[in-house]
């Protein structure tokens, strides 16, 4: 483990060239370095030791079965991570990166088993983000990074996120700022027989239909896996994006949820408890005896998006032990926020 964490600022890589320089060679070296993606904070390692993504599960305290994303520069380095690479593969780069958009395929030896989780498949992705971009071509490496959060917790979207879960624990920080989309890739299976949407996110669905015509949704993504079967990202089947407290959905008419909300603030008022509720703008002034957190307007699903995971790290700061939320979403990102939403309340939804 490092004696301490370095924290450095970028927010123009070209400029501070030799900043970058420096965090490349620690991750090509082994070490650790978190830094600014378009999504959330990603912790990285170089993807080809074994010994570096060891480092991130034991960082993470992440169940070292739970496969890691691997980020590169060019798109022609997935060449050299996956044995063969499809034709959808090289459309949806095409359409999509650099962006938030992970693809899965057959790895290729060059990937350590470490990284992959066990499985025979590796996960890749081309991030927008210029600092990122501009890190993992000074690696001169892929790049395996997960969300910079302890296992568990919320995934980080500002650098101070990061410090409250992994300071001394990683080599370097890197800030770049508030993370500007706020939910991690939506990731696509290509090994199967259809493509397969395991994870949504900001490229949503109908985005990549039109790309590629119609693909398979993993059932996990809205609903508790069925008893026997898992989730095929494996990292979805942990209690994922969770707040201290214990959280709520409530779903169904707007007015009938705040109803709702509001009955079930009072209860555990009188129980002794202390409430929060997480509601759209619109609503922030009627949930009295509550802290009440607004996660955004709800016309507004990109702000929802952004600001989701910072919310949710905002009631653990608040010390509350029970939290009601609105079920929100949005058009485009319905999927997506609805999908962190129920991971992050462990599925225990109110319909009313
Ligand atoms: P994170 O990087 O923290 O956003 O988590 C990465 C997500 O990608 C987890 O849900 C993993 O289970 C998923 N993932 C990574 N590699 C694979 C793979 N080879 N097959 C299926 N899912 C994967
Ligand atoms: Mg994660």
């Amino acid at each position: 483990m490092p004696e301490t964490t370095e924290i450095i600022r970028i927010s123009d890589p070209a400029a501070e060239a030799s900043e970058i320089e420096r965090a490349g060679q620690i991750l090509r070296e082994g070490g650790l370095v978190a830094f600014p993606t378009e999504t959330v904070y990603g912790l990285g390692g170089n993807a080809l030791l074994p010994e570096s993504s060891r480092r991130i599960y034991a960082a993470k305290g992440r169940p070292s079965d739970n496969p890691l994303i691997v980020h590169i520069a060019e798109t022609e380095e997935l060449f050299s991570l996956a044995a063969e690479v499809p034709q959808l593969a090289l459309t949806l780069a095409g359409a999509f990166w650099p962006g938030p958009m992970t693809l899965i395929l057959k790895k290729s030896r060059a990937v350590p088993g470490q990284t992959t989780g066990g499985l025979d498949t590796v996960a890749v992705r081309l991030p927008s983000h210029p600092v990122a971009r501009a890190l993992i071509k000074a690696a001169g490496v892929p790049i395996a990074a997960p969300s910079a959060n302890s296992s568990g917790r919320p995934s980080p979207t500002t650098a101070e996120h990061v410090v409250e879960d992994l300071f001394g624990k990683i080599d370097m920080i890197i800030d770049g700022g508030e993370s500007d989309i706020g939910l991690e890739s939506t990731i696509i299976d290509l090994t199967g027989e259809k493509p397969e949407l395991l994870r949504p996110g900001f490229i949503s669905e109908q985005a990549v239909t039109e790309v590629i015509g119609s693909v398979e949704k993993d059932p996990s993504i809205l609903a508790v896996p069925a008893e026997g079967t898992a989730p095929r990202a494996p990292g979805m089947k942990y209690r994922h994006y969770a707040p201290a407290a214990d959280m709520y959905l409530v779903s169904g008419e707007k007015e009938k949820v705040r109803e709702k909300i509001r009955l079930l603030v009072s209860e555990a008022g009188s129980r002794g408890e202390k409430p929060a509720v997480i509601c759209a703008s619109q609503d922030e002034g009627c949930f009295e005896g509550a802290a009440v957190f607004s996660v955004g307007s709800a016309e507004d699903e990109r702000e929802i998006a952004h600001r989701l995971f910072s919310v949710l790290r905002e009631t653990d700061k608040a010390g509350v032990d029970i939290i009601f939320a609105e079920m929100l979403g949005g058009e485009q990102l319905d999927l997506a926020i609805k999908n962190r939403m129920l991971k992050a309340a462990g599925y225990k939804v109110i319909e009313v």
